[in-house]
């Protein structure tokens, strides 16, 4: 047998934002992609690189043939500190300096006669500067905004709310100021992260597509208004779902996790009883104070609950976490801690009942997909936009204070396992995970907008 020829697959080059809420469902599009015959360059941060390689050796990146790794600098001085990139000093960087090296890679892509030639760019869609590379080379980009429809229909709301000062708007209904995305909260023109927004959704129309995470019926009405503003737009998720098709997946150990995984806590789940343990998780950017970890220590303890919770190195502000020594005796029985565990895995065990969530998108849609209710404590960005829709629209989370005290996140994880409220939620999320498992089968809307993608923007004849 000879030697398969690769040269003439379509080749997508994937740039996620470098950080981990967008670098996973990122990766998955680029399985998808992968097992649609296409050759994928994917490229994180040297910075992410690095620490995707020690949280779980050289497998996770190793890649094959014909999905391979690349890497370009952030722009930032270099660090070997293992915690969360500042998100609005990383996103001034990448807008400011990631153009060029971006640019260059591509152009040794190309000048590489072992691959295809470079036929598309996949960008996060806070990434617009990928455009004018993409440009240059004549290539279809597609923009993945890694947000819920809901959010992003709030920062494409940005521009107008501040040229009117218009609230409420359009489009989305039963919102709150406090539900918006929180990046709206400053008095100050100049703020970075309101600019970077403005100038993110502001290209968005640039882009020959719009990819989201999310599937049509859970946002029915915001798509509909949406595509008015956006007419290419690609509803794919859920992405972890659809992968669920791809048996004896070849890729399945390439990861991109930053933090080394703690799988144990899926052993000690298997000796508890279905839908009797509460999953606490606040991602991977959120942080709290230490008094707020007090708080939640003390209400998880109150609620007689068995939990687990996952406290990332760098949860906590300032001093590192500490826990009462009293909380840490009375947990034995009931709780455990983990530093960073497999989220998925966790959420689709059969002994979680619900759900502490910073409502980040990926989270959210996780949760959804197993079918767990939540109480949401949304941190920054369109988690806020998030929790509003789980709360009011999707029937399946409890909103927690932002000054969240020990009382409330006892009653409140007492009823979501116990409560008339938690048995409610628990139905309403059992009926939206029907709906998007029916939406990634075969004549599903995301199974098969995933083809449109294909058909229409990446392969055109
Ligand atoms: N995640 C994980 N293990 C953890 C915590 C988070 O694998 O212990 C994953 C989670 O499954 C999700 C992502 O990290 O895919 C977090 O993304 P999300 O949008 O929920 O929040 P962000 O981290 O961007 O705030």
């Amino acid at each position: 047998m000879g030697s398969v020829s690769i040269t003439n697959k379509p080749h997508a080059v994937c740039i996620p934002f470098p950080a981990q809420g967008h670098i996973n469902p990122m990766l998955k599009l680029a399985k998808l992609l992968h097992h649609k015959d296409f050759h994928i360059t994917f490229i994180n941060t040297e910075f992410n690189h690095k620490r995707i390689l020690k949280s779980r050796g050289p497998g996770s990146v190793k890649g094959l043939a014909d999905f391979q790794f690349e890497t370009i600098p952030d722009g930032l001085p270099v660090s070997d500190v293992e915690a969360t990139q500042d998100i609005p000093t990383l996103c001034d960087s990448t807008r400011t300096t990631c153009l060029v090296p971006f640019h260059n890679l591509l152009n040794k892509l190309n000048n590489n006669i072992s691959y295809p030639s470079v036929s598309c760019v996949i960008s996060d869609g806070a990434m617009t500067f990928t455009l004018d590379a993409a440009k240059e080379l004549c290539v279809p980009e597609v923009l993945f905004w890694t947000t819920s429809a809901c959010g992003f229909m709030g920062y494409l709301h940005f521009p107008q709310l501040i040229q009117r000062g218009t609230i409420p708007f359009k489009g989305v209904k039963k919102m709150r100021l406090k539900d918006l995305p929180s990046f709206l909260r400053t008095t100050d023109p100049e703020d970075l992260m309101l600019n970077v927004i403005i100038g993110e959704v502001g290209r968005a129309n640039e882009a020959s597509a719009i990819i989201l995470n999310t599937f049509d019926v859970i946002e029915y009405d915001v798509l509909k208004l949406m595509k008015a503003l956006l007419p290419s737009i690609y509803t794919i998720g859920s992405l972890h779902m659809l992968l669920q098709h791809i048996p004896n997946n070849e890729l399945r150990f390439i990861g991109s996790n930053l933090w080394k995984e703690e799988a144990e806590c899926l052993k000690w789940l298997d000796s508890k009883e279905n839908n009797s343990v509460v999953y606490v998780n606040f991602g991977s950017i959120t942080v709290t104070t230490p008094q707020q970890l007090v708080e939640f220590a003390w209400g998880l303890s109150n609620s007689k609950q068995t939990f687990l919770w996952v406290i990332r190195p760098d949860l906590v502000v300032g001093d590192s976490a500490i826990l009462p020594p009293e909380f840490l005796t009375e947990m034995k029985e009931r709780g455990m801690l983990s530093s960073w565990c497999p989220q998925e895995d966790v959420l689709n065990h059969a002994s979680i009942g619900g759900f502490l969530t910073h409502s980040g998108w990926n989270s959210t849609l996780e949760s959804i997909c197993s079918a767990v209710p939540m109480i949401c404590w949304p941190f920054f960005a369109e988690q806020q936009t998030n929790c509003r829709y789980c709360c009011v629209h999707w029937g399946i989370g409890m909103e927690i204070d932002n000054d969240v005290k020990r009382g409330e996140v006892e009653s409140l994880v007492k009823e979501l396992m116990e409560g008339e409220k938690g048995k409610e939620m628990k139905m309403k999320a059992m009926d939206w995970k029907i709906k998007a498992k029916e939406a990634s089968v075969p004549g599903g809307s995301s199974y098969e907008n995933l083809d449109k993608l294909i058909g229409e923007i990446f392969i055109t004849k």
